[in-house]
């Protein structure tokens, strides 16, 4: 495909799955991690052009650091899948949270995805077909909002929102923006028992790979719309 990716929090789990597909259909992918030795052990296990590069959503010096060497080495974005995130806090409930953790949850999982897209937006501009994939929940959907994982929920509903928003004011730039969730997957986050990495993985890819007169500011799973 020859596209540019970037994808984050992609040492592991459903990230690592996305740069594998995406670098095996043909794509450039900058794989990013938090810790860059990680990131380039997952790198060299995958094929295609996949680069390493360090990125925490949470430190914006380490975002900006990466905007322009990114800027720097392909002048261009096309896709930007965020997918870190933390804290699926299943130990707690709204009504007696920590908000610590809560804060922690939307620094990482809001404000790091809002945080990269912002500092990339120059970038996905210059792109003929620009692509953001928030990496969403179920459990953000208010429409089957019930109690418990507060930090979590919250952080992924508020992210929904970013995504109609930016889908919004992104649309006469050509940049579709959607929120995707992968289903319940068995990664350290999901643990045992959910379905492989590689279908909760697809169900990302299916957003990256729309076509330019495609949905955006769209909620889907397995290219399905969700209830918001
Ligand atoms: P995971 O196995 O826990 O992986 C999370 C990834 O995010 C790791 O690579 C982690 O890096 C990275 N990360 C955390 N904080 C970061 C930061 N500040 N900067 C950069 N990277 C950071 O989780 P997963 O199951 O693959 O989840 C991927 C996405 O799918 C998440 O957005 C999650 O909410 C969503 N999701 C997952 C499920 C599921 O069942 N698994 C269901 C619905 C949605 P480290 O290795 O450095 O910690």
């Amino acid at each position: 495909m020859n596209r540019v990716c970037l994808v984050t929090g992609a040492n592991r789990g459903i990230g690592l799955e996305v740069a594998r597909q995406l670098a095996a259909a043909g794509d450039t992918v900058v794989l990013t991690a938090r810790d860059l030795a990680k990131a380039e052990r997952a790198a060299g296990g995958l094929p295609g052009t996949v680069v390493a590069r360090q990125l925490d959503v949470a430190d914006q010096g380490s975002v900006d650091r990466l905007a322009r060497r990114l800027g720097d080495s392909y002048g261009r974005l096309d896709v930007l899948v965020n997918n870190a995130a933390i804290h699926y806090d299943t130990w707690q409930r709204a009504s007696g949270a920590d908000l610590r953790v809560v804060q922690e949850a939307l620094d990482t999982n809001l404000l790091g995805a809002w945080r990269v897209a912002l500092a990339v937006l120059p970038l996905l501009r210059k792109s003929a077909h620009g692509r953001i994939v928030n990496v969403s929940s179920e459990a953000g959907s208010l429409a089957s909002m019930g109690g418990g994982t507060p930090a979590y929920n919250v952080s992924k509903a508020a992210l929904n929102a970013l995504t109609k928003m930016l889908a919004a004011e992104l649309r006469g730039d050509g940049v579709l923006v959607n929120a995707v969730c992968p289903g319940w997957v068995a990664t350290d986050m999901g643990g045992p028992g959910g379905r492989p990495v590689a279908e909760g993985a697809s169900s990302v890819v299916w957003a990256v790979d729309l076509p330019d007169d495609g949905p955006s500011g769209g909620f889907f799973r397995d290219g399905h719309p969700l209830p918001w």
